[in-house]
């Protein structure tokens, strides 16, 4: 599936990927006050977030992202899942996108609307990315934002803790590793290496997020972390995503210097984090209308992927599926 997607990527096409997963969950209810964040989901609500998936791929997203970003098997273990159970709810979270991929495929079909209506059925490729978040996203205190993980952490450590996480969600079903939200460059070294060492025979994205506009969060050299990404085999993209808006174009300029990859980004919507709250502010980012003038621009630097991330909706993604299906 992936080897379509880049044909047509490689060919100049631009794929869309969906938008901010446990803003939506809230919005249809959720209550996601919890170390586990969007992964709670998988135990209390699959069908949100099925529910939310196919809301995305009604608004033009080609790509799906699995709501595995905070689910580890530590953070399982620590809610007193067993081994087994916790393996079982990272599947999960490959299975209900597989399932909302059906849904929304028979939907397609059978032509449930006039083509007056908003809703877009198209007929496409549509993948599942399973999604990798940090060590820090794991640690649930912000540290993926400061990519600050203290200098116990060693690449070994980190190795570890993400081995059998990658393993099964390699295995699950999914067309490709999202690895998310990274903050710094161990973490890079970490994944490329697991990558090999594993053999792990889907392909994988790697995308960081910054601060400044020119390193990672952690103050790593962004060209350093996406030389990384260059030199993995496995890595079939390299990207920015949870950054606001307009740090973008600057940050895909500087990856192209380094990477012949696709270039993918998920901006989130601009607002800013309060660490010591656990939310987002509201009112401080971008409105939809901001975010989408962006689009044709980052395409121009060289996004080939371009999605949303934390407190983008299916609105945003709407908007980027039209703007783009203008060209
Ligand atoms: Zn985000």
């Amino acid at each position: 599936m992936w080897s379509l997607m880049s044909k047509f990527l490689h060919e100049g096409g631009i794929a869309v990927l969906d938008g901010g997963l446990a803003t939506e969950l809230e919005r249809h209810g959720a209550d996601l006050n919890d170390p586990l964040w969007s992964a709670k989901c998988l135990v209390s609500s699959p069908h949100l977030i099925r529910q939310v998936h196919i809301d995305y791929l009604e608004n033009g997203a080609d790509i799906l992202i699995t709501a595995s970003y905070q689910a580890t098997m530590q953070g399982f273990k620590a809610k007193g899942f067993s081994n087994e159970e916790s393996e079982a709810l990272l599947r999960k979270s490959v299975q209900i996108a597989c399932e909302a991929r059906t849904v929304y495929t028979q939907k397609c079909v059978e032509c449930q609307y006039p083509s007056s209506h908003p809703i877009i059925l198209k007929q496409r490729p549509i993948l599942i990315a399973a999604s990798v978040g940090s060590y820090g996203a794991y640690l649930a205190d912000g540290s993926e934002f400061s990519g600050d993980y203290g200098a116990a952490i060693t690449l070994q450590t980190l190795k570890d803790f993400h081995r059998r996480r990658v393993q099964i969600l390699a295995d699950s079903g999914a067309d490709l590793l999202a690895f998310e939200t990274v903050p710094n460059k161990i973490e890079a070294q970490a994944y490329a290496e697991l990558l090999e060492e594993e053999d792990i025979k889907i392909p994988a994205w790697f995308s960081f997020n910054s601060k400044d506009g020119i390193n990672v969060v952690s103050g790593d050299s962004l060209l350093e972390c996406g030389s990384i990404a260059e030199s993995c085999n496995k890595v079939v993209a390299v990207g920015i995503n949870c950054t606001p808006p307009r740090l973008l174009h600057d940050l895909i300029v500087l990856l192209k210097k380094v990477s012949t990859k696709p270039i993918v980004i998920y901006p989130n919507s601009g607002e800013n984090y309060d660490p010591e709250r656990k939310e987002w502010v509201q009112n401080t980012g971008v409105t939809d209308e901001d975010f989408v003038t962006h689009v044709n621009k980052w395409c121009e630097a060289g996004a080939s992927l371009v999605g949303g991330c934390c407190r983008t909706t299916p609105a945003t993604i709407r908007g980027i599926y039209r703007t783009l299906s203008k060209q």
